[in-house]
């Protein structure tokens, strides 16, 4: 069977550590069909808008998206909805991807880069999966409207409305679920059940739905306990589930304790299980175009893809354990660079894996 994959560079580092990320899917050998189309500031050059109606066709006829990054200061003055950012809003809306699935997985062999103790992160390994398309950043009503009772009557007040359908809670804590089968089955789901009615209520549903899967072990921890136990014992997790605005938070925490955004993946699914997979930094534009940038976590993107949305785990090993190995080896692009190691650009980062590959 052919897998469709849509590549969709973009701006910045974007094009550079993408050539990278499809030469090792391309060694795999495997039956994909990989076509590539233009995303955010470049598409928007090329063809007036950030996501042309031909790019978000190709990712929605695709079983996945291989997406770089997009962003440039350039663009920054052009109207919000011709802004680059927008297309991987609009991605996400138009392909229904609810799930965000992020890993922090510390390499031994990067423990000094985390500026928690090494001894606190060496060997971290843990993945957040935060809602992505409910709670109170999508919630109505919301705005600014003058209040009509209470302490503040007659003064303007600005509220935004955090809701949670029980459908919404049942597929995420699934994609939880499911997800700590495949790891260490343990699952940690993050509420602030002790003050938020929503929170309660999702308590309750993950509960309900924890009968589905007895071979996963369920805790709950509050948000702020959550943020707390992450810097202080963060090797406790295994699998993190959590609402829209405590994910937005937890995850980028979590990123922080690895200390290096040149290696962390991530992966947001659809009900379909169609995913749209791209490194967790940004595009870089400071180091864009010199040959210096870190295509690991693309890389480690296409590995999730293989595993999550086109079902081959295996060769999804394959990459992280080549991954695994260029590090042992020594081999560090500038951001991750440290003494005694070798210092090599992104095509030579890329050659390394391929040869681990081969290996
Ligand atoms: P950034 O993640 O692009 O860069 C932050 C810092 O990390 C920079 O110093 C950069 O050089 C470095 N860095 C990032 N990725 C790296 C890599 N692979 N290898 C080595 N170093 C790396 O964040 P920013 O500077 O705040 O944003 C730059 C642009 O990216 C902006 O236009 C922003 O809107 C956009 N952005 C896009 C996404 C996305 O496409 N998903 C996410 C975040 C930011």
């Amino acid at each position: 069977m052919t897998h469709k994959i849509a590549v969709l560079p973009g701006d910045g580092i974007g094009p550079e550590i993408m050539e990278q990320a499809v030469r090792v899917l391309k060694a795999l050998d495997l039956d994909l069909s990989i076509d590539e189309a233009p995303v955010g500031g470049a598409a928007y050059d090329l063809k007036g808008h950030p996501l042309p109606p031909e790019t978000l066709a190709l990712a929605q006829a695709s079983s996945a998206v291989l997406f770089g990054a997009v962003g440039d200061w350039k663009y920054d003055k052009l109207p919000r909805e011709h802004r680059p950012e927008q297309a991987i809003l609009g991605l996400r809306r138009q392909m229904g991807l609810f799930a965000n699935l992020r890993p922090a997985i510390l390499y031994p062999e990067l423990a000094s880069a985390s500026s928690l103790k090494p001894e606190i992160v060496s060997g971290l390994d843990i993945l957040i999966i935060r809602e992505l398309t409910g709670d109170i950043y999508f919630g109505q009503p919301r705005g600014v409207r003058t209040a009509v009772d209470g302490q503040f009557a007659g003064e303007r007040e600005g509220y935004d409305t955090m809701r949670y359908a029980e459908s919404e809670i049942r597929r995420i804590a699934k994609v939880g679920f499911e997800s700590a089968q495949k790891r260490n089955r343990k699952l940690c789901s993050v509420d602030k059940a002790n003050v938020l009615e929503t929170s309660q209520f999702w308590r309750d549903i993950v509960i309900d739905v924890a009968k589905e899967y007895p071979d996963v072990e369920l805790s709950h921890m509050y948000v702020d306990n959550a943020a707390m136990q992450l810097v202080k014992a963060p090797r406790q997790f295994d699998v993190i589930v959590t609402g829209n605005i405590f994910g937005d938070i937890l995850s980028d925490e979590a990123a922080m304790l690895t200390g290096s955004i040149g290696m962390l993946p991530s992966a947001s699914l659809n009900s379909s299980g169609q995913g749209l997979y791209e490194p967790s930094h940004g595009s870089a534009p400071d180091i864009a175009g010199r040959n210096i940038a870190n295509p690991l976590a693309t890389i480690l993107s296409a590995a999730m893809l293989l595993r999550y949305s086109l079902g081959l785990p295996a060769q999804a090993d394959r990459i992280e354990s080549a991954v695994r190995k260029v590090l042992a080896a020594g081999y560090r692009t500038a951001d991750i660079f440290e003494e005694n190691t070798e210092k090599v650009g992104t095509a030579q980062m890329g050659d390394a894996v391929l040869k681990a590959l081969a290996g």
